[in-house]
């Protein structure tokens, strides 16, 4: 006889219930539910507590026992004294600390056959989860409305420069080049974007084989060394002599080493080096891609995963999303493996991870 559903539900069966009676089978009647549940007096003392109730609380100790003492949000109190008064049912979210967590109260009055006000119910469910998803929706929107801005507002100008009479050839020529490049930038988001919504979705599907990783690596070598040069940057391969196929999705894995090398020049002064790399190790094959760049600090290496996030806004602004990391990461948990970083400000960064044998 588990009591499920809204607030409404609760007091009405509670009501055609008898108080006594409902409090005599308390236990019974919230077991099933996952929510924490309390019923108190009108002078603020919790009668009863139900187990999850006490989990989601932290409270060990017996009932009675004054709400302030089971609740540490003085607000609580304060709403179920206008919830009596008023006899409605009320409602608040209250952070709690030690674990951090939001908490939504619902607080009921519970009216006796005499129309009295004698007691309230009280349920209390972890939002901590949601509220945490909300934030991120929240900041994903505001992040993509970012990225886009830039480039929109760029394109806008170009535009406007171009309409008003005046530019030479050479000017307009160079001034829709760059709106390509920015036409390209936006291009770029919405493609990560939508990949990384395929992924999340579970709507992307590797496709397995048995590879030369050396081969992978020589092909996004090939790719990315014209920059590189440009760059005054040597980049190199080094797969270990005799290494047998790997099973990977191939694409997804020369994207992964795409970004991964992309970011190395990026973030490598001329003269430096970039390298990919390859070593048996047991019990499957160890890639790492190596820069003597300008690396990162440990606060910023904790949070480069995360999408959108670049270590300085200002310092890159060639079209860079900060979701290549993001992608990556998720690639490589696709195929259970795990995108790690090694990195040391001023000295350079290696990101590393592995791939099984096809023979194991
Ligand atoms: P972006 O598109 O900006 O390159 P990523 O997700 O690939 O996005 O990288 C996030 C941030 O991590 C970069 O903006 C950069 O600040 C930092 N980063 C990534 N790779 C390196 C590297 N090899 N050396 C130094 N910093 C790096």
């Amino acid at each position: 006889m588990a009591l499920n559903g809204n607030p409404a539900y609760w007091s009405n069966a509670i009501q055609n219930a008898d108080i006594t009676e409902f409090e005599r089978v308390f236990e019974q009647y919230t077991a099933e539910d996952g929510r924490g549940v309390l019923v108190l007096d009108t002078q603020r003392n919790v009668l009863r507590i139900n187990s999850a109730g006490r989990d989601l609380l932290a409270f060990t100790k017996r009932v009675p026992a004054p709400l302030g003492d089971v609740i540490r949000d003085v607000e609580v109190g304060f709403a179920l004294g206008d919830a009596v008064h008023d006899r409605r049912t009320s409602e608040r979210e209250s952070f709690l600390t030690d674990p951090d967590r939001v908490l939504r109260i619902t607080i009921i009055p519970v009216r006796t056959g005499a129309g009295i006000v004698d007691r309230v119910l009280m349920t209390v469910e972890d939002v901590t989860r949601l509220r945490h998803l909300e934030t991120v929706r929240r900041d994903f929107v505001a992040n993509v409305s970012h990225e886009l801005r830039t480039p929109l507002a760029s394109i806008n100008l170009l535009v406007e420069t171009l309409q008003s009479a005046g530019a030479t050839e050479d000017e307009s020529r160079h001034f829709l080049r760059r709106i390509a490049v920015e036409t390209q930038a936006m291009n770029q988001l919405v493609e990560e974007l939508l990949q990384l919504s395929r992924m999340e979705s579970g709507r992307l599907s590797l496709n397995l084989e048995a590879a030369p990783i050396r081969e992978i690596m020589e092909t996004v070598r090939n790719r990315l060394v014209m920059i590189a040069d440009e760059k005054d940057l040597r980049l190199t391969t080094d797969a270990q002599m005799g290494i047998p196929p790997v099973m990977v999705d191939i694409a997804a894995i020369e994207q992964v080493l795409m970004n991964l090398t992309h970011n190395a020049i990026k973030f490598t002064p001329a003269g430096g080096t970039v390298t990919l790399r390859a070593r048996l190790k047991h019990p499957g094959v160890e890639v790492d891609v190596l820069d003597t760049g300008i690396g990162m600090d440990s606060s910023e290496v904790t949070r480069i995963f995360e999408r959108f996030y670049k270590v300085d806004k200002g310092r890159n602004r060639d079209g860079s999303s900060g979701l290549g990391l993001a992608i990556s990461r998720h690639l490589l948990d696709l195929q259970g493996s795990r995108l790690n970083v090694v990195s040391e400000a001023g000295r350079g960064s290696r990101f590393t991870f592995g791939l099984p044998l096809a023979s194991s």
